[in-house]
């Protein structure tokens, strides 16, 4: 029985965690992709808007798993960039999701 109850103990204390880190993890990708939309483009000025950042940060993470596809028995180091096309001018830029900030090298 009390074997029953510390397992039950424990297998709520995992959900939870989960569903915390699954909760948190939400929260800083939504400030991360907010803080690149209100970022302006360098080209033009006009701020990047939440499409053109989901849209970034949707390709970084694909090309992370396709990265990860071809070399599973690597562990890789992304770089926390993503890279932004201006949605007004086409401009490229590099956000740094770690920093909240452009980063100057864009390519
Ligand atoms: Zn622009």
């Amino acid at each position: 029985m009390e074997i029953a109850i510390a397992a039950a103990v424990i297998l709520a204390a995992v959900v939870g965690f989960f569903a915390w880190l699954h909760y948190w993890t939400k929260q800083v990708v939504t400030s991360q992709l907010e803080t690149l939309a209100r970022l302006p483009c360098r080209s033009c000025g006009a701020t990047f808007g939440i499409e053109a950042s989901q849209k970034a940060c949707a390709e970084y993470v694909e090309y992370c798993i396709q990265r990860r596809k071809e070399r599973p028995d690597l562990r890789i180091n992304f770089a926390p960039r993503w890279d932004i096309r201006c949605p007004k001018c086409g401009a490229r830029a590099r956000f740094n999701f770690e920093s909240g900030q452009l980063v100057a090298d864009a390519a």
